[in-house]
């Protein structure tokens, strides 16, 4: 089964596909991490889009389209999608890809929050920088102040496109762009909404009960 998880900037794609990765054992296959990795390592890809993103705009679909062929093929197993396709024509790129590699998307989840909402939790949300564990000021705090919950890390990061005026133009191309995909896959049968305002074990347990695995 391979899925995508839809949403705007902060609705919680990239926590629950880290727990689908967990508990289900999908690849959790996300664009923005992949492109933030090259930036960090100041390769020729990173050199190419690290302005576009500092500005909050999307990178080339061909460029993203061959990053994600590469992972594709190393998947094994079920693959979750976190932040592709966010247009139509990746849409029809993605279908294209999975059925030249024997799959197909299975179901595509919608994470649903309100805009308000979303400014506010990604302007509090930070890494640890060594286990890139996410965390969030007010929602998900670390439980002993400013060591990692996990690795033990004093060590954190926040996104440099995550400030109020970059997170503006990163939802207005959400609205313009990503959401053109929505009738798309609804059109197909493909299509559930989840309430993403419920706190994250609840959306947990909203798209296991969509994925059936419970
Ligand atoms: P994200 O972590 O998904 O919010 O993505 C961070 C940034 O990476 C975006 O604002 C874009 O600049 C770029 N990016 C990620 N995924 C895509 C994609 N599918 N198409 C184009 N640009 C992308």
């Amino acid at each position: 089964m391979n899925i995508i998880l839809l949403g705007a900037p902060g609705a919680g794609k990239g926590t629950q596909a880290s727990r689908l990765k967990r508990k289900h054992h999908f690849v959790h296959l996300a664009t923005g991490d992949v492109l933030r990795l090259e930036v960090s390592r100041n390769t020729e890809i990173g050199k190419r889009v690290k302005s576009v993103m500092e500005r909050g705009l999307l990178v080339s679909d061909d460029l993203i389209l061959e990053m994600i062929e590469q992972q594709v093929q190393q998947a094994a197993s079920r693959i979750a999608f976190d932040g592709y396709p966010r247009n139509i024509s990746q849409a029809e790129s993605l279908d294209k890809l999975m059925s030249a590699h024997d799959r197909r998307i299975d179901k595509v989840i919608l994470i649903d929050v309100g805009e308000s909402e979303l400014i506010e939790r990604i302007c509090g949300r930070f890494t640890c920088s060594q286990c890139l564990t996410g965390y969030h000021t007010q929602f998900k705090p670390t439980k002993v102040d400013g060591v990692c919950d996990v690795c033990g890390s004093t060590d954190f990061s926040k996104r440099s496109d995550d400030d109020v005026e970059t997170i503006k133009s990163r939802l207005e191309i959400f609205r313009r762009d990503t959401e053109t995909v929505l009738p798309y896959y609804d059109q197909k049968g493909l299509l559930y909404k989840v309430e993403g305002r419920s706190n994250i074990d609840e959306v947990t347990d909203q798209i296991e009960k969509v994925l059936g695995i419970v």
